[in-house]
């Protein structure tokens, strides 16, 4: 059982957010054969212990009510993370510390992340207010910022920008009478 549920989660689980959880743990494979305890947050969307030494326990909280597949993808990427700076083998690639990089490499990782606008990233209000509208060109954006940071330090910046440029077109593209849509 690849995840062990505290006594305050155990009691909100339902089988939707246990259906969330494997098939978010599925896309994870650095951390197959790990145990990860999940607990139980009112507080905030959720939160995640970054593991400090490979011994360290494996501990994400989610909030239960609107949970969604961004927060969890986050939630264990920031897991993910963590292990990348104490080069467990299982993690191919070193993840940068902070926030904005879970963002980045939390959509970048699948589809499935795409199903809420993340917290941290820099988005225009018009992205954040219509995200399903522009989820799938920020992701393309992301993988691409990620292949883009070997060899540019700003990458971060490089993809926000390249987010705003997003709302630029769509506007250029309603100034000119044609239909919205995306060009991804
Ligand atoms: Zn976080």
């Amino acid at each position: 059982m690849p995840f062990r549920f505290t006594p305050l989660m155990k009691k909100r689980l339902n089988r939707r957010t246990h259906v969330m959880l494997q098939s978010s743990l599925r896309l994870f494979p650095e951390l197959q054969g790990k145990t990860i305890t999940v607990g139980y947050t009112k507080a905030h969307l959720g939160s995640a212990l970054i593991p400090l030494n490979m011994d360290a326990e494996l501990t994400i909280r989610l909030k239960v009510r609107q949970l969604s597949y961004n927060t969890i993808g986050h939630e264990l990427m920031h897991l993910v993370q963590g292990l990348s700076h104490l080069d467990d083998p299982a993690v191919s690639e070193r993840i940068p510390s902070g926030e904005k990089p879970c963002d980045i490499w939390t959509l970048a990782r699948s589809e499935l992340f795409c199903d809420e606008a993340p917290t941290y990233l820099k988005l225009p209000p018009p992205i954040r207010a219509h995200w399903p509208r522009y989820a799938r060109a920020v992701r393309a954006l992301c993988v691409a910022a990620i292949a883009k940071r070997a060899t540019y330090r700003l990458y971060i910046n490089w993809l926000e920008a390249q987010i705003h440029e997003l709302t630029q077109q769509n506007l250029e593209s309603m100034k000119s009478g044609e239909q919205m849509q995306l060009a991804f």
